[in-house]
């Protein structure tokens, strides 16, 4: 977290804000959760443990919906031959070309064309 949410100050490398005094300890230690969840993940693929990867995968997007850990989460999920959480993981990432969501899943598939941009 490079900035507080509260009132934008740069916090880089801080988990209490010096302006406001929020107290970001919990929030920084998921973040580096899910990065953890990630090197693992790419880890176990490597390691062509798929069911590894997998897990890794869907704890790094809980913990922080990135698009990166959105990504890896698809692959891992094609990987193990879960090709609905695949596919459900990929319409999200289509939909977000920010990166970032906090939608757990499309309500209104008719409005979605998966080949739009
Ligand atoms: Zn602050």
């Amino acid at each position: 977290m490079e900035t507080c949410p509260i009132c934008a100050v740069r916090i880089q490398g801080l988990s209490v804000c010096r302006r406001c005094g929020a107290d970001w300890t919990r929030v920084v230690a998921v973040l580096a959760d899910a990065r953890e969840h990630l090197r693992s993940a790419r880890e176990a693929y490597m390691d062509n443990e798929a069911d590894a990867m997998l897990l890794h995968a869907k704890r790094a997007y809980s913990k922080r919906r990135s698009r990166a850990a959105r990504r890896l989460l698809a692959s891992a999920a094609a990987l193990n031959r879960d090709f609905e959480l695949a596919l459900r993981i990929w319409r999200l990432d289509r939909q977000d070309p920010t990166g970032n969501t906090q939608q757990s899943e499309p309500e209104d598939r008719s409005n979605h064309q998966a080949s739009k941009g």
